[in-house]
């Protein structure tokens, strides 16, 4: 017979769901933040990138500036849309052919050309100072605020800015005075290493936002799909470990009650039993009875079929004990080939009818030995009720007597008790 699964004690499936509870919310916490220690990384990032573009985008801007300056300024022929420079003296030349040619000095050179960036999209540039010569010049207010910023000794600045409703990021830089600037700033008392002003470099950040948006997304549907499978994980182990706790706990609960050969209750359960019903016949004064039962010139049947025959034997005649008691009765195994049967709420009359209908099923049905060599197994049985004023020892003590004399009387009998 397999031990059948209980329920686990509700204390134990409390703190138990409790354990699994904490390990959930603990592993949910570790993955939650390992994905968004991982989303604020690439952020990081991302960032850097943005930041090294600016740098390698300012440094570009200044390599072309320096090489303008090296030449003291280039020339250009001047033709339609081409402006001589406001801001320079004599920026015009002719040459022998007649041809005229403008001075297009540093300054200029990148403000026409960051005005090429600016008819494009994304990106562009613009080169500033706090006190600029031409007006298109002038600082916006985050441009002033960093070459405000430089004139303290930060070395460059980057921002975030809404500009024309989309986001930029912007990077700037100071411009300071070289010696190749100093040919036509001298004038204006510059020395190497001043702060001439700055040039800004912008773009927009809608792509790579983006992008940061698609990476959360995936960040956060990853996570997702890792707690979800964690969780199952975690639901199916514990599903598992609970059913074999369940079993575990069943098997050892019919170990500690059940009697391992014949499955009936064992001494501990009947004892247990006993004083239950003593107990609740002091109470309500209702009957009690036992009847004891021990298998007749048992010894012989092993020693005759072997014990293994006589476990089978043993088996069958629990089983027919089992069936003629009702279902309040408990049939337990008193020990080696003896069982008692309590029998709470029936008078001895009732007892004796139930021990007789026993003790003639076992006659009829339980047999030993080969077709031609059949034998019968009886039993003995003695009855008892609890006298008033009587304890249970007692009352065991007689029904032991009583089987002790149907044994006396010849066997395969009923004996009720004896006084
Ligand atoms: P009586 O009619 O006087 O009761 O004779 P008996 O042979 O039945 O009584 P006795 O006390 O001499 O022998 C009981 C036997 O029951 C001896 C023991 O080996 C056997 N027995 C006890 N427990 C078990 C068991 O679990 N399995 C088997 N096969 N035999 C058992
Ligand atoms: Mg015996
Ligand atoms: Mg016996």
């Amino acid at each position: 017979m397999t031990a059948k699964p209980t329920k686990l004690a509700s204390a134990e499936s409390q703190s138990l769901r409790l354990f699994i509870i904490s390990i959930t919310l603990v592993a949910t916490i570790c993955i939650i933040s390992g994905f968004l220690g991982i989303s604020f990384y690439s952020r990081g990032l991302i960032r850097e990138e943005m930041l090294n573009s600016g740098r390698r985008n300012f440094t570009n801007i200044v390599l072309m500036r320096r090489w303008n300056a090296n030449h003291g300024g280039v020339y250009v022929l001047k033709g339609p849309g081409v402006e001589s420079n406001p801001y320079l003296e004599n920026p015009d030349i002719t040459a022998i052919d007649g041809k005229v040619y403008t001075m297009k000095n540093p300054a200029l050179m990148t403000r026409e050309i960051s005005e090429l960036f600016e008819k494009g999209q994304g990106f562009f540039f613009h080169i500033t100072s706090l006190k600029p010569l031409n007006p298109n010049n002038q600082p916006d207010e985050k441009e002033r605020d960093a070459l405000l910023s430089f004139e303290k000794g930060a070395a460059e600045a980057n921002w975030e800015e809404a500009i024309g409703g989309s986001p930029h990021y912007r990077y700037m830089a100071p411009l300071k005075v070289e010696e190749s600037c100093l040919s036509c700033h001298v004038k204006q008392g510059y020395r190497v290493g001043d702060i001439r002003g700055g040039i800004s470099i912008s773009f927009q950040m809608g792509e790579v936002q983006e992008m940061l948006h698609r990476n959360t997304m995936i960040i956060m549907g990853l996570a997702t799909l890792t707690i979800v499978l964690v969780i199952g994980f975690i639901g199916f182990f514990f599903r598992g470990l609970v059913r074999k706790l369940e079993d575990a706990r069943a098997a050892i609960n019919q170990m500690a009650s059940r009697d391992q050969l014949t499955d009936l209750a064992n001494r501990h359960v009947l004892f247990q039993r006993l004083h239950e019903e003593y107990a609740r016949h002091k109470r309500n004064n209702q009957p009690l009875s036992v009847v004891m039962i021990d298998v007749d010139h048992f010894k012989s049947v092993n020693d005759t079929y072997g014990h293994a025959t006589g476990d089978v034997v043993l088996r069958e005649i629990a089983r027919v004990i089992e069936e003629g008691v009702r279902k309040y009765d408990l049939a337990a195994r008193f020990g080696g080939e003896e069982f008692l049967v309590l029998m709470p709420n029936s008078d001895l009359v009732t007892t004796q009818h139930t021990a007789e209908r026993i003790r003639k099923n076992i006659e009829d049905r339980v047999r030993v030995g080969s077709l031609e060599d059949q034998r019968i197994v009886t039993v003995s049985l003695g009855v008892a009720c609890l006298r008033p004023g009587e304890d249970a020892e007692t009352l065991l003590h007689r029904v032991d007597a009583a089987l002790y004399r149907a044994k006396k009387d010849g066997r395969n009998r009923v004996v009720v008790e004896v006084p």
